[in-house]
């Protein structure tokens, strides 16, 4: 068969350019949950409180009671690559916020309809703004617009409404409300158990009483027993370790704006649960930096680190808090890319897995001996 006579390429449109690149980046109403929580934790706030209708596909409501946004900021706030946390090349390698590259609040702009309120402690009054395609506009009508002063506490709360109702494909490849609510409660879950202090609360629309729940001020343990019970609880070891666990540097010595300067030194902060403690599947909760984040590789090795303990098809809670220079994590990474690798990989997971087979092996002693007693 003769081949096809070539068709004219063609420049794509702006918006259309635009759609697309936001889909590459909200996957999904947890995806831009996420984002949002991290902002709302950049902002300082001690309390989330997300509101949801149909999954968050209909509606997805993040209020917060962080520093707010300035309203000269309001017209280029949804624009894509503007961002307060990042100003330099060189800021990337000690980034210590979650954002910094100003994309997030542009793609919800380009696939949904967003609104945010907001005001922060100097503001006498809240504003309002509306926003499609990156820029302000008169809501749902095309036009360019101000913000609008409204009522309201000190804070943001950014609305998302109609995740998709321009990308059809997107939209379809979602699965029910209620799995998309699921994948959203387990995002908050997993926040609040890192965020202790932190109050979460998450409900649907017009529901009185919320699925997820935390106080402020609380503690990870709490949180835990909260979010996971009692039978979790009941049964973690707390462990720390560190690159520094055999040297004789002191934490003391150690200034927190004046961080050590070794690229390669990191902390971790572990709760995992003993032998008692028995799963279908493993739970893992992992952070680094601050940030989810995926790690099949470590699960991996943690889960072999059981398979000495645990019966055949049985599997540990584990919630794991790794700190590293942020020159040894690519944190230019892109947002879509959950799984992380990091510098000295393989080093960091085999002291952690070892920091953890000789916490339960003290643990599994120490029950042998009260048996004997
Ligand atoms: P990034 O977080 O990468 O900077 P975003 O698009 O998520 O990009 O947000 C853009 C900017 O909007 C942030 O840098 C911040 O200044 C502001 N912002 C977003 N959400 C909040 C919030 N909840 N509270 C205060 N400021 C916010
Ligand atoms: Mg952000």
């Amino acid at each position: 068969p003769t081949p096809p006579e070539p068709l004219p390429i063609r420049r794509l449109q702006e918006s259309l350019i635009n759609r697309i690149a936001a889909g590459e980046i909200i996957h999904r109403p947890a995806s831009a949950l996420k984002e949002l929580v991290e902002n709302c934790l950049d902002a300082g706030a001690t309390s989330v409180r997300v509101t949801v209708k149909d999954g968050g596909m209909k509606l997805l409501q993040i209020q917060d009671n962080g520093c707010g946004i300035r309203k000269s900021d309001l017209p280029i706030l949804a624009e894509r690559f503007t961002t307060s946390k990042l100003s330099t090349f060189s800021d990337l390698s000690h980034i210590r916020t979650y954002g910094f590259r100003g994309e997030a609040l542009a793609s919800m702009s380009h696939v949904a309809h967003l609104s945010v309120v907001t005001k922060t402690k100097s503001d006498s009054c809240a504003w309002k703004a509306y926003y499609s395609d990156g820029v302000l506009v008169e809501p749902k009508a095309g036009q360019t617009s101000d913000p609008k002063p409204t009522a309201g506490n000190d804070g943001t709360t950014i609305i998302v409404e109609d995740m998709f109702y321009n990308t059809p494909t997107r939209l379809s490849s979602l699965r029910s409300a209620s799995e998309e609510y699921s994948r959203i409660l387990d995002v908050l879950t997993k926040y609040a158990v890192h965020n202790p202090r932190v109050s979460f609360v998450c409900k649907k629309a017009g529901s009185s009483s919320p699925d997820l729940s935390t106080p402020s001020a609380s503690a990870v343990t709490h949180t835990i027993r909260l979010l996971y019970g009692h039978s979790i609880s009941k049964e973690l070891i707390h462990i720390e370790t560190s690159s520094s666990a055999h040297q004789t540097r002191k934490i003391d010595d150690m200034d927190e704006d004046d961080p050590i300067d070794d690229p390669e030194a990191w902390t971790a902060e572990a709760h995992v649960t003993n032998a008692n403690y028995q799963a279908k599947k493993t739970v893992f909760l992992l952070f680094i930096n601050h940030r989810l984040v995926e790690s099949s590789r470590m699960k991996r090795a943690f889960e072999a680190v059981y398979n000495g303990i645990l019966p055949k098809s049985s599997f540990p809670f584990i919630y794991l808090s790794l700190e590293i220079d942020p020159r040894s994590v690519d944190v230019n990474v892109h947002p879509t890319k959950r799984e992380v690798h990091f510098l000295n990989e393989d080093t960091i997971v085999e002291k952690i897995s070892d920091a953890i087979q000789q916490a339960l092996a003290v643990q599994n002693h120490s029950r042998a001996f009260a048996y004997q007693t």
